[in-house]
Parts: structure tokens; sequence; C-alpha cells
């Protein structure tokens, strides 16, 4: 689809995030690969002073950041040239916009341990060379520890009972100290006979325990149901956190 001149492209103020405004205004990134969609969403591209370009409808619908961004949130810390660890990536649907927000000086390691979504995931990073497929279970991440450096972002969205303790496990392999996380909750995932708000507040809980500082938490509605994204520090160190807060 071409942009013309109705569509101005704007920075969002999320680096490497992006915001189309026409009739609709709709949340973009870059393509990394211009002429490619991933899972056939809308393609606008761009002429302006600074030469040709093509962007790609991010849909909150189908990603929890889109919809966290969508939502408000403070901080997403995903950012173009750094390093994420990306658990639970299925198709690739997310992992491609958080490849395009990386660009070509970042990394997104993602890993996936269905041999399905797998398949599908390869076939995107065959295009996208910032990201390394990683088809694995994370419960185990010293399976691939040789293929991940240290990031400066973990992101989990696995829907699994156990998630907090599998952030944890990559957490203390991979991430930096005063790195950051962001982790996706499914509430009826980890338990379907207590409220959203209660399972939300012992996942936070748990997350306090293993060394995660949250800082934000944010439900997804009106694109997701029952699920919450929080976001925060690993092992805050009290150095940067006074230099944050002077
Ligand atoms: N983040 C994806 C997106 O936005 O496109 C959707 C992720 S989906 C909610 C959860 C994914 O986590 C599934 O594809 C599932 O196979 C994967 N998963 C669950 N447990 C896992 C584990 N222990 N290791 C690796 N992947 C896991």
């Amino acid at each position: 689809m071409r942009g013309g001149p109705q569509v101005v492209v704007k920075p969002h103020r999320h680096e490497g995030v992006f915001i189309a405004k026409g009739k609709d205004d709709a949340l973009v990134t870059l393509n990394l690969v211009p002429g490619e969609s991933v899972y056939g969403e809308k393609r606008i591209a761009v002429d302006d002073a600074d030469g040709k370009k093509e962007y790609r409808v991010w849909n909150p619908f189908r990603s929890k950041i889109a919809a966290a961004i969508l939502g408000g949130v403070e901080n997403i810390y995903i950012k173009p040239g750094l390093k994420v660890l990306y658990l639970g990536a299925a198709s690739g649907t997310t992992v491609s916009h958080v490849s395009d927000i990386l660009g070509p000086e970042g990394v997104c390691y993602a890993v996936e341990f269905s041999q399905r979504s797998g398949r599908d995931l390869i076939n995107v990073a065959k295009k996208r060379t910032n990201i390394v497929t990683i088809i694995e279970d994370a419960r185990y991440p010293n399976r691939y520890r040789m293929l991940v450096g240290m990031v400066d972002v973990l992101f989990a969205d696995v829907a699994q009972p156990d998630q907090a303790r599998i952030l944890a496990l990559n957490a203390s392999t991979f991430l930096k100290n005063d790195g950051h996380f962001v982790i996706s909750i499914k509430a009826n995932c980890i338990d379907s006979t207590a409220t959203p708000e209660a399972v939300f507040d012992r996942e936070v809980r748990k997350l306090q325990q293993e060394n995660f500082k949250p800082l934000e938490k944010i439900t997804l509605e009106p694109y997701e149901r029952d699920h919450a994204v929080v976001i925060g520090k690993y092992r805050p160190s009290k150095k940067q956190s006074k230099k944050e807060e002077s």
C-alpha cells in the first residue's frame, strides 16, 4: 500500500516505533526487509525528504508489546542497537517488529520450543539477519548458552504457570545487571480460580523475590482480556538507581 501524501509517519516517543497518521492512525515499525510482510500485515510506503521508506502496521490485537505501547506504557526499553532475548517467540509475529525496532545493529535471540511454530520462525529469520532462532525449551537456558551473549532486555511471553521461574533462570544466565525485563502475564494460564488482579500481584511478588524490580504494570484491555505486562529492572545497582532518581 502506498502511503501517499495523506499519510505522514511520525516517530513515537518509544525510539524505533512510529505512528502513521492518516484516516486512522496506526502503530508501525520501519520494515527491515522492504517489500515483505511477515503475517499478512499492511505495509505503508512513504517518500519523504529523507527518501523512500516502508513501514509495517503493528497490530495490538496480535502483539502484547504493541498493546502495551498503545495502552500508554512509560518505557519498553527495547531500542535500536540493543540485544534482546525473547522467550516464547511462536511464529515470529512480534519478534519481527522487535527485529524492525532493533535494526541492523541489534540482535533478537528468539526462543521457541514448538517445532511447528519454530519452522515459521526460521523462515522469518532467513530474511531478518538480526534474529537468531533457538528451538529449545526456555526452562533449560544452559542448552543455548553457547548461542546467546549477555543481553540488555529479556522479554517473556511463554504463557506457562512457572513463567516467573523461567524468567529468573534466563535472567541469571543472560541478563546484564541493571538490564530490563518485560513479561506478559496471562492470568488464567497461572491460576484460573483466582481473580486476574490477585494473579498479577502474586506474580509481581515472585519476581521481587528473584531480584527483579518491577517499575510498571499495565493491563492490556481492550486488546487482550485478563493479561498484564510487567516491566522493570534486574539486579538494580544502588549507584545506577541513585543516578536515575536524581
Ligand atoms: N510472543 C508471541 C507473539 O507475540 O507473537 C506469542 C507467544 S504465545 C502466547 C506463547 C509461546 O510460548 C508458544 O508459541 C509456546 O509454544 C511457547 N512456549 C511455551 N513454553 C515454552 C518454553 N518452556 N520454552 C520455549 N517456548 C515456550
